[in-house]
């Protein structure tokens, strides 16, 4: 058995990769389609990120059908599509559509729609996705700029992007699990949202879906997809990584309060600090041989910290004399463009904050097919993939992830 997962965005994947890795699976992540199936022979499970949730549907579909011929073509079985524990997604998709085709290229009638990460505080119950104590549409998602999630109730949600008839198989029935489960399972017609509250509940769900070519669902349910591996197959728990040897730094691009916490306890702890602003970077009074500078000055103690953070009064007024995505581009071209010079002079450790800013960095990097290591925080791992020879560690954190601490104790699992 060879899981092939898709999924639709790049600190997502890495999310599911430390899933996976955490059942005893070994785990390659490709950060987009690669071009040759090699050196994945020895993986369990192969995930491809994407960059999907927010592209047209047409686009979504296109690059999610590429990923599943390469998944094929690399000896995967069992295939998933992961998207957001949040479900983020609009009427018009791509949650839906993809689903759609990725059912229709495998030949299947009936596939899962579940995306609970109880461990983050989502779970799915009668149907509803609840973001902790929040019902998802009362949750901040309500408010997300690109996906504004307005209804909880995921049969519906799921129904307006897709043709097929979609179904609840509701907790009762997960609950019992076993034969019961199984039967719901195999009455499906087209989709169904699969309640789930705990991980008991996901690997009950993964049992029973154990003859489905297709699941869906956030990072959660690749728990239960692990949990069909036979024991004698499954290494141990992640060790401690070793990159090589050279310095650390954090590139932090995020404005989400989870990571604006994390930079004022690093500031707070002695972390040296510099500020990215956008303005800064249009007059060109920062550059990247300036953000050098500052991090060669300050290679002596605790890895040092840019960061374009800022609150949301300071970007707002940024946007709307630079434009959003004009102001969003300059960052992370910079922190890109950063983290390639750093990586050439020498540096092997890079901690990035922010879905987007991962994305920009880890492209800059060169970085193609990462290792899964240790959990740093729920959802986030170190990663590790090889440049000219030496293996460069890198840690992902979408920009609501991880503790207040996260900025200082990432090291700390590094040899
Ligand atoms: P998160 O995971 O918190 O959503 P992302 O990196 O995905 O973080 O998104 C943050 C976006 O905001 C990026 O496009 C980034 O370039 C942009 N950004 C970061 N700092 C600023 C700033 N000071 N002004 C305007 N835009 C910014």
């Amino acid at each position: 058995m060879r899981i092939g997962a898709i999924a639709d965005d790049l600190t997502g994947a890495t999310d599911l990769g430390l899933m996976f890795a955490r059942a005893g699976l070994k785990v390659m992540q490709c950060v987009g389609v690669p071009f040759a199936t090699s050196g994945l022979e020895d993986a369990q499970a192969i995930i491809v990120s994407l960059k999907t949730r927010t592209v047209s549907a047409a686009e979504a579909v296109a690059q999610s059908l590429e990923a599943l011929a390469f998944l094929q073509a690399a000896g995967a079985d069992r295939f998933l599509f992961k998207y957001c524990s949040t479900f983020d997604s609009t009427d018009e998709g791509n949650i839906g559509p993809v689903i759609d085709a990725l059912m229709e290229r495998l030949g299947e009638t009936r596939t899962i729609a579940c995306p609970a990460m109880p461990a983050n505080g989502r779970t799915v119950y009668q149907g509803h996705l609840f973001v902790g104590t929040q019902l998802l549409s009362e949750s901040p998602m309500k408010d997300h700029p690109l996906t504004p999630m307005r209804d909880a109730n995921l049969v519906r949600v799921l129904q307006r992007q897709t043709a097929r008839p979609v179904s609840l198989v509701s907790h009762a029935l997960v609950a019992e699990g076993g034969s019961a489960l199984e039967f719901a399972l195999d009455g499906i017609s087209g989709m169904a949202v699969v309640d789930a509250i705990d991980e008991v509940d996901l690997v009950r769900i993964g049992k029973a879906a154990r003859d489905l070519r297709l699941l869906t669902g956030g990072s959660g349910i690749g728990l239960g997809m692990a949990a069909n591996f036979p024991a004698a197959e499954l290494a141990g728990e992640p060790v401690v990584m070793a990159p090589a040897p050279g310095k650390g730094v954090i590139l932090a691009g995020s404005c989400s309060a989870a990571t604006r916490r994390q930079i004022a306890a690093a500031v707070a702890a002695g972390v040296p600090a510099m500020r990215v602003m956008p303005q800064a970077l249009a007059g060109r009074t920062l550059t990247v041989e300036h953000a050098l500078a500052f991090v060669a000055v300050n290679a002596g103690g605790l890895p040092p910290i840019l960061y374009s953070s800022a609150e949301p009064d300071e970007i707002a007024a940024v946007q709307a004399v630079m434009g959003r995505e004009e102001a969003g581009a300059l960052v992370e071209n910079f922190l890109g463009d950063v983290a390639r010079a750093l990586l050439e002079r020498g540096t092997t450790r890079f901690v990035v904050a922010g879905g987007e800013t991962s994305g920009a960095v880890t492209h800059a990097l060169g970085a193609r097919t990462l290792v899964i290591g240790p959990e740093i925080d729920p959802g986030v791992p170190w990663t590790t993939f090889v440049h000219e020879g030496r293996i460069i560690a890198l840690a992902l954190k979408s920009g609501n992830f991880g503790a207040d601490d996260f900025f200082l104790k990432a090291w700390e699992l590094l040899a």
